[in-house]
Protein backbone atom coordinates (compact mmCIF):
# COMPACT_ATOMS: atom_id res chain seq x y z
CA UNK A 1 0.00 0.00 0.00
CA UNK A 2 2.66 2.69 1.36
CA UNK A 3 4.60 1.58 -2.74
CA UNK A 4 1.09 2.59 -4.30
CA UNK A 5 0.58 5.67 -2.42
CA UNK A 6 4.24 6.99 -3.52
CA UNK A 7 3.82 6.25 -6.71
CA UNK A 8 1.03 8.67 -6.84
CA UNK A 9 2.81 11.15 -4.86
CA UNK A 10 5.67 10.87 -7.32
CA UNK A 11 2.97 11.01 -10.39
CA UNK A 12 1.61 13.94 -8.55
CA UNK A 13 5.30 15.71 -8.49
CA UNK A 14 6.46 15.18 -12.10
CA UNK A 15 3.88 13.98 -14.50
CA UNK A 16 3.12 17.78 -15.32
CA UNK A 17 6.73 18.18 -16.16
CA UNK A 18 7.66 14.72 -17.78
CA UNK A 19 4.18 13.89 -19.46
CA UNK A 20 4.89 10.01 -19.28
CA UNK A 21 1.08 9.62 -18.71
CA UNK A 22 -1.68 9.95 -20.70
CA UNK A 23 -4.40 8.34 -18.62
CA UNK A 24 -4.06 7.41 -14.96
CA UNK A 25 -6.76 5.71 -12.63
CA UNK A 26 -8.11 6.92 -9.30
CA UNK A 27 -5.51 6.18 -6.55
CA UNK A 28 -8.19 4.94 -3.74
CA UNK A 29 -9.85 2.90 -6.64
CA UNK A 30 -6.39 0.97 -7.11
CA UNK A 31 -5.58 0.65 -3.05
CA UNK A 32 -9.14 -0.25 -3.05
CA UNK A 33 -8.20 -3.26 -5.19
CA UNK A 34 -4.93 -4.43 -3.20
CA UNK A 35 -7.18 -6.20 -0.90
CA UNK A 36 -9.47 -8.34 -3.40
CA UNK A 37 -6.98 -10.26 -5.53
CA UNK A 38 -3.80 -12.74 -5.20
CA UNK A 39 -1.52 -13.55 -7.68
CA UNK A 40 1.95 -13.65 -8.79
CA UNK A 41 2.23 -9.58 -9.41
CA UNK A 42 -0.14 -8.82 -6.13
CA UNK A 43 0.24 -4.94 -5.15
CA UNK A 44 2.59 -4.05 -8.01
CA UNK A 45 1.99 -0.96 -9.63
CA UNK A 46 2.17 -1.21 -13.40
CA UNK A 47 1.93 1.48 -16.10
CA UNK A 48 1.78 -0.28 -19.49
CA UNK A 49 2.31 1.68 -22.90
CA UNK A 50 -1.10 3.53 -24.73
CA UNK A 51 -0.95 1.03 -28.08
CA UNK A 52 -2.48 -1.61 -25.76
CA UNK A 53 -6.08 -2.23 -25.26
CA UNK A 54 -7.62 -2.00 -22.02
CA UNK A 55 -11.12 -1.95 -20.73
CA UNK A 56 -10.96 0.91 -18.43
CA UNK A 57 -8.70 3.45 -20.37
CA UNK A 58 -8.84 4.94 -23.63
CA UNK A 59 -6.60 3.02 -25.82
CA UNK A 60 -5.06 6.31 -27.95
CA UNK A 61 -1.59 5.08 -29.45
CA UNK A 62 -0.67 8.53 -28.97
CA UNK A 63 -2.69 9.47 -31.83
CA UNK A 64 -5.65 11.99 -32.47
CA UNK A 65 -7.12 9.15 -34.54
CA UNK A 66 -7.99 7.26 -31.75
CA UNK A 67 -7.72 10.17 -29.34
CA UNK A 68 -11.43 9.64 -28.11
CA UNK A 69 -10.88 5.54 -27.94
CA UNK A 70 -11.91 2.89 -25.67
CA UNK A 71 -11.30 -0.81 -27.07
CA UNK A 72 -14.43 -3.05 -26.59
CA UNK A 73 -11.62 -5.99 -25.64
CA UNK A 74 -8.49 -5.90 -23.28
CA UNK A 75 -5.32 -6.99 -24.43
CA UNK A 76 -4.02 -10.43 -23.28
CA UNK A 77 -1.00 -9.01 -21.55
CA UNK A 78 -3.39 -6.87 -19.62
CA UNK A 79 -5.63 -9.20 -18.35
CA UNK A 80 -3.37 -11.55 -17.34
CA UNK A 81 -1.20 -8.71 -15.01
CA UNK A 82 -4.84 -8.00 -13.48
CA UNK A 83 -5.50 -12.28 -12.92
CA UNK A 84 -2.42 -12.04 -11.15
CA UNK A 85 -3.30 -9.14 -8.67
CA UNK A 86 -1.11 -6.88 -10.92
CA UNK A 87 -2.29 -2.89 -10.22
CA UNK A 88 -2.67 -0.70 -13.51
CA UNK A 89 -1.82 2.49 -12.96
CA UNK A 90 -2.13 4.02 -15.75
CA UNK A 91 -1.66 4.61 -19.91
CA UNK A 92 1.74 5.43 -20.93
CA UNK A 93 3.00 8.57 -23.50
CA UNK A 94 4.37 7.23 -26.44
CA UNK A 95 5.51 7.88 -30.49
CA UNK A 96 2.24 7.82 -32.53
CA UNK A 97 1.76 4.01 -33.29
CA UNK A 98 5.00 3.29 -31.71
CA UNK A 99 6.90 5.20 -34.82
CA UNK A 100 9.88 7.41 -33.26
CA UNK A 101 12.92 6.54 -30.97
CA UNK A 102 12.14 9.96 -29.11
CA UNK A 103 8.75 10.21 -27.97
CA UNK A 104 8.67 13.21 -29.80
CA UNK A 105 5.73 12.60 -32.32
CA UNK A 106 3.37 12.62 -29.38
CA UNK A 107 -0.16 13.73 -30.26
CA UNK A 108 0.00 15.01 -26.56
CA UNK A 109 3.37 15.95 -26.59
CA UNK A 110 7.05 14.96 -25.73
CA UNK A 111 7.92 12.31 -22.51
CA UNK A 112 10.90 13.98 -21.43
CA UNK A 113 13.75 12.25 -19.03
CA UNK A 114 13.76 12.32 -15.12
CA UNK A 115 17.46 11.78 -14.93
CA UNK A 116 17.40 15.21 -17.24
CA UNK A 117 14.19 16.89 -18.25
CA UNK A 118 15.84 19.03 -21.11
CA UNK A 119 16.36 15.66 -22.37
CA UNK A 120 13.97 13.26 -24.17
CA UNK A 121 13.49 9.74 -22.55
CA UNK A 122 13.73 7.89 -25.93
CA UNK A 123 11.06 6.24 -27.61
CA UNK A 124 8.86 4.90 -28.54
CA UNK A 125 7.52 3.40 -24.87
CA UNK A 126 9.31 6.72 -24.07
CA UNK A 127 6.87 7.10 -21.36
CA UNK A 128 6.45 3.93 -19.96
CA UNK A 129 10.54 4.28 -19.48
CA UNK A 130 10.37 7.61 -18.02
CA UNK A 131 7.33 6.65 -15.99
CA UNK A 132 9.68 3.44 -14.31
CA UNK A 133 12.51 5.86 -13.93
CA UNK A 134 10.85 8.51 -12.18
CA UNK A 135 8.98 5.94 -9.75
CA UNK A 136 5.20 6.29 -10.79
CA UNK A 137 5.25 2.70 -10.51
CA UNK A 138 7.56 -0.60 -10.01
CA UNK A 139 7.36 -1.72 -13.78
CA UNK A 140 6.15 -0.81 -17.14
CA UNK A 141 4.68 -2.71 -20.05
CA UNK A 142 5.82 -0.99 -24.11
CA UNK A 143 6.32 -2.72 -26.93
CA UNK A 144 9.49 -3.08 -29.03
CA UNK A 145 9.10 -3.25 -33.14
CA UNK A 146 12.96 -2.38 -33.94
CA UNK A 147 13.89 -0.75 -30.67
CA UNK A 148 11.39 0.87 -28.85
CA UNK A 149 12.03 -0.75 -25.18
CA UNK A 150 16.23 -1.40 -25.49
CA UNK A 151 16.32 2.62 -26.27
CA UNK A 152 14.16 4.48 -23.51
CA UNK A 153 15.62 2.29 -21.10
CA UNK A 154 19.16 3.01 -22.10
CA UNK A 155 18.46 6.51 -22.20
CA UNK A 156 16.23 6.51 -18.79
CA UNK A 157 18.87 4.23 -16.92
CA UNK A 158 16.63 1.72 -16.35
CA UNK A 159 16.38 -2.41 -17.69
CA UNK A 160 14.08 -2.61 -20.87
CA UNK A 161 13.74 -6.41 -21.93
CA UNK A 162 12.08 -7.40 -25.61
CA UNK A 163 11.69 -11.36 -25.61
CA UNK A 164 11.84 -13.44 -28.62
CA UNK A 165 9.91 -12.75 -31.25
CA UNK A 166 6.39 -14.55 -30.27
CA UNK A 167 6.84 -15.66 -26.57
CA UNK A 168 4.56 -13.12 -25.49
CA UNK A 169 0.77 -12.78 -26.77
CA UNK A 170 0.15 -9.69 -29.38
CA UNK A 171 -3.63 -9.69 -28.97
CA UNK A 172 -5.06 -6.71 -28.12
CA UNK A 173 -1.40 -4.76 -29.01
CA UNK A 174 -2.53 -2.33 -31.63
CA UNK A 175 -0.25 -3.67 -34.51
CA UNK A 176 2.46 -1.43 -36.05
CA UNK A 177 4.32 -4.08 -38.32
CA UNK A 178 2.83 -6.99 -37.21
CA UNK A 179 6.27 -9.21 -37.88
CA UNK A 180 8.25 -7.47 -35.95
CA UNK A 181 6.49 -5.69 -32.79
CA UNK A 182 6.96 -7.40 -29.27
CA UNK A 183 5.61 -7.01 -26.04
CA UNK A 184 8.80 -5.59 -23.84
CA UNK A 185 8.80 -5.23 -20.28
CA UNK A 186 10.92 -2.16 -18.40
CA UNK A 187 12.14 -1.98 -14.81
CA UNK A 188 14.80 -0.51 -12.39
CA UNK A 189 14.24 -4.47 -10.71
CA UNK A 190 15.17 -7.59 -12.88
CA UNK A 191 13.50 -9.73 -10.72
CA UNK A 192 10.37 -8.09 -11.26
CA UNK A 193 11.00 -8.26 -14.95
CA UNK A 194 11.61 -12.11 -14.43
CA UNK A 195 8.20 -11.90 -12.50
CA UNK A 196 6.29 -10.51 -15.07
CA UNK A 197 8.13 -12.59 -18.30
CA UNK A 198 7.02 -15.35 -16.45
CA UNK A 199 2.97 -13.91 -15.79
CA UNK A 200 3.21 -13.09 -19.90
CA UNK A 201 4.83 -15.54 -21.43
CA UNK A 202 3.23 -18.46 -23.22
CA UNK A 203 1.02 -19.89 -26.22
CA UNK A 204 -2.55 -17.68 -26.63
CA UNK A 205 -5.30 -19.01 -28.84
CA UNK A 206 -5.86 -15.48 -29.60
CA UNK A 207 -2.58 -15.00 -31.40
CA UNK A 208 -1.35 -17.43 -33.81
CA UNK A 209 1.73 -15.99 -33.59
CA UNK A 210 2.19 -16.33 -30.15
CA UNK A 211 4.69 -19.61 -29.15
CA UNK A 212 4.50 -22.04 -26.63
CA UNK A 213 7.81 -20.98 -24.30
CA UNK A 214 10.51 -24.06 -23.94
CA UNK A 215 12.29 -23.18 -20.76
CA UNK A 216 16.06 -23.04 -22.06
CA UNK A 217 17.52 -21.91 -18.68
CA UNK A 218 20.91 -23.08 -17.84
CA UNK A 219 22.89 -21.98 -14.95
CA UNK A 220 25.29 -19.72 -16.15
CA UNK A 221 28.84 -19.66 -15.13
CA UNK A 222 30.70 -16.26 -15.99
CA UNK A 223 34.12 -18.20 -16.92
CA UNK A 224 32.34 -20.60 -19.20
CA UNK A 225 31.03 -17.98 -21.11
CA UNK A 226 31.94 -16.76 -24.32
CA UNK A 227 30.95 -13.27 -25.67
CA UNK A 228 30.42 -12.05 -29.27
CA UNK A 229 31.18 -8.61 -30.21
CA UNK A 230 30.44 -8.12 -33.24
CA UNK A 231 32.94 -5.92 -35.38
CA UNK A 232 30.45 -4.15 -37.95
CA UNK A 233 28.50 -2.32 -34.70
CA UNK A 234 31.91 0.04 -34.60
CA UNK A 235 29.75 2.48 -36.68
CA UNK A 236 30.31 6.26 -37.44
CA UNK A 237 28.68 8.63 -35.48
CA UNK A 238 29.09 6.40 -32.00
CA UNK A 239 30.16 8.46 -29.08
CA UNK A 240 33.24 8.47 -27.21
CA UNK A 241 31.54 7.98 -24.20
CA UNK A 242 29.45 4.59 -25.48
CA UNK A 243 32.92 2.87 -26.76
CA UNK A 244 34.31 3.57 -23.24
CA UNK A 245 31.69 1.77 -21.48
CA UNK A 246 30.75 -0.68 -23.85
CA UNK A 247 34.97 -1.58 -23.57
CA UNK A 248 35.19 -1.64 -19.86
CA UNK A 249 32.01 -3.78 -19.69
CA UNK A 250 33.76 -6.17 -21.60
CA UNK A 251 37.19 -5.84 -19.71
CA UNK A 252 35.12 -7.16 -16.69
CA UNK A 253 33.40 -9.51 -18.12
CA UNK A 254 37.02 -10.84 -18.91
CA UNK A 255 38.54 -10.27 -15.36
CA UNK A 256 35.73 -12.69 -14.23
CA UNK A 257 36.95 -15.41 -17.10
CA UNK A 258 34.20 -15.20 -19.49
CA UNK A 259 35.94 -15.28 -23.06
CA UNK A 260 35.42 -11.77 -25.48
CA UNK A 261 34.93 -13.22 -29.06
CA UNK A 262 35.04 -10.76 -31.91
CA UNK A 263 32.49 -11.80 -34.31
CA UNK A 264 31.17 -10.88 -37.72
CA UNK A 265 27.47 -9.82 -38.32
CA UNK A 266 28.13 -8.82 -42.45
CA UNK A 267 24.70 -7.99 -42.53
CA UNK A 268 24.41 -5.23 -39.97
CA UNK A 269 24.79 -1.84 -42.31
CA UNK A 270 22.07 -2.95 -44.23
CA UNK A 271 20.02 -4.10 -41.25
CA UNK A 272 18.77 -0.45 -40.93
CA UNK A 273 17.67 -0.14 -44.42
CA UNK A 274 15.98 -3.34 -44.51
CA UNK A 275 14.14 -2.47 -41.19
CA UNK A 276 12.63 1.40 -42.16
CA UNK A 277 11.28 -0.75 -46.05
CA UNK A 278 9.41 -3.13 -44.02
CA UNK A 279 7.80 -1.79 -41.16
CA UNK A 280 6.70 1.22 -43.16
CA UNK A 281 5.44 -1.98 -45.54
CA UNK A 282 3.68 -3.26 -43.00
CA UNK A 283 2.46 -0.34 -41.51
CA UNK A 284 1.23 0.92 -44.49
CA UNK A 285 -1.06 -1.78 -44.26
CA UNK A 286 -2.33 -2.12 -40.58
CA UNK A 287 -2.97 1.92 -40.40
CA UNK A 288 -5.54 1.42 -43.51
CA UNK A 289 -8.51 0.31 -41.21
CA UNK A 290 -8.21 4.42 -39.62
CA UNK A 291 -10.96 5.47 -42.08
CA UNK A 292 -13.05 7.19 -39.85
CA UNK A 293 -15.92 4.67 -40.03
CA UNK A 294 -14.65 2.11 -38.23
CA UNK A 295 -12.78 3.54 -35.84
CA UNK A 296 -12.17 6.90 -33.50
CA UNK A 297 -11.35 10.82 -35.26
CA UNK A 298 -14.33 11.04 -38.15
CA UNK A 299 -13.52 14.69 -40.28
CA UNK A 300 -16.73 15.69 -42.48
CA UNK A 301 -16.35 15.49 -45.58
CA UNK A 302 -18.55 16.11 -48.87
CA UNK A 303 -18.28 12.39 -49.82
CA UNK A 304 -16.97 9.43 -48.84
CA UNK A 305 -13.54 9.88 -50.83
CA UNK A 306 -13.51 13.29 -49.48
CA UNK A 307 -14.09 12.30 -45.71
CA UNK A 308 -11.59 9.57 -46.07
CA UNK A 309 -9.03 12.03 -47.49
CA UNK A 310 -9.18 14.69 -44.04
CA UNK A 311 -9.72 12.39 -41.42
CA UNK A 312 -6.58 10.86 -42.62
CA UNK A 313 -4.84 14.02 -43.08
CA UNK A 314 -6.14 15.63 -40.30
CA UNK A 315 -6.11 12.50 -37.66
CA UNK A 316 -2.47 11.42 -38.58
CA UNK A 317 0.71 12.86 -37.44
CA UNK A 318 3.49 13.79 -40.17
CA UNK A 319 6.03 10.65 -39.05
CA UNK A 320 2.88 8.30 -39.64
CA UNK A 321 2.11 10.17 -42.45
CA UNK A 322 5.15 9.96 -43.67
CA UNK A 323 5.72 6.15 -43.30
CA UNK A 324 2.87 5.12 -44.90
CA UNK A 325 4.07 7.10 -48.18
CA UNK A 326 7.00 5.07 -47.58
CA UNK A 327 4.84 1.83 -47.20
CA UNK A 328 2.94 2.59 -50.48
CA UNK A 329 5.70 3.25 -52.43
CA UNK A 330 8.09 0.08 -51.32
CA UNK A 331 4.45 -1.94 -51.96
CA UNK A 332 4.05 -0.69 -55.77
CA UNK A 333 4.19 -3.25 -58.15
CA UNK A 334 7.34 -1.63 -60.03
CA UNK A 335 9.20 -1.17 -56.92
CA UNK A 336 8.62 -4.34 -55.25
CA UNK A 337 11.73 -5.70 -56.33
CA UNK A 338 13.80 -3.04 -55.54
CA UNK A 339 12.44 -2.25 -52.09
CA UNK A 340 10.07 -4.95 -50.24
CA UNK A 341 11.63 -8.00 -52.07
CA UNK A 342 15.46 -7.11 -51.53
CA UNK A 343 14.57 -5.92 -47.78
CA UNK A 344 13.23 -9.39 -46.63
CA UNK A 345 16.51 -11.18 -48.05
CA UNK A 346 18.46 -8.56 -45.98
CA UNK A 347 16.43 -9.86 -43.30
CA UNK A 348 16.92 -13.46 -43.72
CA UNK A 349 20.64 -12.34 -44.10
CA UNK A 350 20.74 -11.36 -40.94
CA UNK A 351 19.27 -14.16 -39.24
CA UNK A 352 21.53 -16.17 -40.94
CA UNK A 353 24.50 -13.95 -39.39
CA UNK A 354 22.83 -14.54 -36.22
CA UNK A 355 22.52 -18.20 -36.38
CA UNK A 356 26.05 -18.62 -37.59
CA UNK A 357 27.59 -17.28 -34.39
CA UNK A 358 25.88 -18.40 -31.69
CA UNK A 359 26.25 -21.60 -29.70
CA UNK A 360 22.62 -22.81 -29.76
CA UNK A 361 21.11 -23.50 -33.00
CA UNK A 362 17.95 -21.58 -33.71
CA UNK A 363 14.89 -23.96 -33.37
CA UNK A 364 13.03 -22.03 -35.65
CA UNK A 365 15.72 -22.68 -38.22
CA UNK A 366 17.74 -25.71 -37.22
CA UNK A 367 20.40 -24.05 -38.95
CA UNK A 368 24.22 -25.53 -38.17
CA UNK A 369 27.52 -24.32 -39.28
CA UNK A 370 31.25 -25.08 -39.45
CA UNK A 371 33.82 -22.56 -38.37
CA UNK A 372 31.33 -20.87 -35.85
CA UNK A 373 32.42 -18.82 -33.03
CA UNK A 374 30.15 -20.76 -30.83
CA UNK A 375 29.16 -17.35 -28.74
CA UNK A 376 26.90 -17.60 -25.74
CA UNK A 377 25.59 -13.79 -26.30
CA UNK A 378 26.20 -10.80 -28.22
CA UNK A 379 27.40 -7.58 -26.13
CA UNK A 380 26.47 -4.34 -27.99
CA UNK A 381 26.06 -0.67 -27.00
CA UNK A 382 22.09 0.07 -26.79
CA UNK A 383 22.55 3.57 -28.48
CA UNK A 384 25.20 5.77 -30.46
CA UNK A 385 24.93 8.21 -27.09
CA UNK A 386 23.42 9.35 -24.02
CA UNK A 387 20.09 10.68 -24.03
CA UNK A 388 20.03 13.67 -26.60
CA UNK A 389 17.91 17.24 -25.69
CA UNK A 390 14.81 17.99 -26.55
CA UNK A 391 16.15 20.73 -28.67
CA UNK A 392 19.03 18.66 -30.58
CA UNK A 393 15.79 16.48 -32.08
CA UNK A 394 14.15 19.06 -33.76
CA UNK A 395 17.41 20.61 -35.07
CA UNK A 396 17.24 20.21 -39.07
CA UNK A 397 20.77 18.40 -39.40
CA UNK A 398 19.15 15.60 -36.57
CA UNK A 399 18.75 12.36 -38.13
CA UNK A 400 16.11 10.78 -35.84
CA UNK A 401 16.46 7.12 -37.67
CA UNK A 402 20.49 6.68 -37.14
CA UNK A 403 20.01 5.76 -33.52
CA UNK A 404 18.05 2.38 -34.26
CA UNK A 405 21.39 1.05 -35.69
CA UNK A 406 21.96 -1.51 -32.42
CA UNK A 407 18.49 -2.57 -31.76
CA UNK A 408 16.85 -3.66 -35.15
CA UNK A 409 19.14 -6.24 -36.01
CA UNK A 410 18.14 -8.51 -32.64
CA UNK A 411 14.22 -7.29 -33.79
CA UNK A 412 14.43 -8.48 -37.61
CA UNK A 413 15.75 -12.17 -36.44
CA UNK A 414 13.31 -12.38 -33.72
CA UNK A 415 15.91 -12.78 -31.21
CA UNK A 416 15.71 -11.94 -26.94
CA UNK A 417 17.62 -8.93 -26.27
CA UNK A 418 17.83 -6.42 -22.77
CA UNK A 419 19.42 -2.82 -22.31
CA UNK A 420 20.73 -2.44 -19.11
CA UNK A 421 22.69 0.12 -17.54
CA UNK A 422 26.35 -0.09 -18.28
CA UNK A 423 27.36 3.45 -17.07
CA UNK A 424 27.44 7.17 -17.08
CA UNK A 425 28.39 9.89 -19.03
CA UNK A 426 28.23 13.26 -16.85
CA UNK A 427 25.23 11.29 -15.00
CA UNK A 428 23.58 10.55 -18.05
CA UNK A 429 22.82 6.88 -18.42
CA UNK A 430 24.25 4.40 -21.21
CA UNK A 431 23.06 1.09 -22.33
CA UNK A 432 24.22 -1.65 -22.73
CA UNK A 433 22.40 -4.52 -24.99
CA UNK A 434 22.69 -8.56 -24.96
CA UNK A 435 21.50 -10.32 -27.20
CA UNK A 436 20.94 -14.05 -27.01
CA UNK A 437 19.30 -17.06 -29.48
CA UNK A 438 15.92 -17.20 -30.26
CA UNK A 439 13.84 -18.86 -27.34
CA UNK A 440 16.96 -18.25 -24.97
CA UNK A 441 14.74 -15.48 -22.82
CA UNK A 442 15.56 -16.79 -19.18
CA UNK A 443 19.41 -17.57 -20.44
CA UNK A 444 19.47 -13.20 -21.42
CA UNK A 445 17.99 -12.45 -18.49
CA UNK A 446 20.25 -14.64 -16.49
CA UNK A 447 23.38 -12.98 -17.73
CA UNK A 448 21.74 -9.77 -17.09
CA UNK A 449 21.93 -10.56 -13.34
CA UNK A 450 24.98 -12.08 -13.54
CA UNK A 451 26.49 -8.50 -14.99
CA UNK A 452 23.97 -6.43 -12.62
N1 LIG B 1 12.36 3.75 -33.86
C1 LIG B 1 11.84 2.65 -34.59
C2 LIG B 1 10.70 3.11 -35.49
O1 LIG B 1 10.37 4.23 -35.46
C3 LIG B 1 11.40 1.55 -33.67
C4 LIG B 1 10.10 1.80 -33.05
C5 LIG B 1 9.55 0.65 -32.26
O2 LIG B 1 10.27 -0.29 -31.87
N2 LIG B 1 8.23 0.67 -32.08
O3 LIG B 1 10.16 2.36 -36.22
Amino acid sequence: KEKVVECFRQIHLKNKRLNALISQTDSQMLLDQIGNKNGRLRGIPIVVKDNFATAEFKTTCASKILSAYYSPIESTAVRKIKEEGGLIIGKANMDEFGMGSFNTNSFYGPSLNPVDPLRVCGGSSGGSAAAVAAGFCAVAIGSDTGGSVRLPASYCGIYGFKPSYGSISRYGLIPYAHSLDTVGILSKDLNIICDVFDVLKGKDELDPTSIVSKERKEILEIENLRIGVPQEYHVDGISDAVLRVWSQTLEKLEKRGAKIVPVSIPSTSQALSAYYIIAPAEAYSNLAKYDGIRYGFKANGDNYKDSLFKTRTEGFGNEVKKRIMIGAYVLKSLEKSRFYVAAQKVRKQVQDDFDRVFQAVNPLTGAKYENSPQIDFLLTPSALDVAPTLEMTKSKDWNPYINDVFTVPASLAGLPAISMNGGNENGLPIGIQLVGQYGNDLNVLEFAKLLS
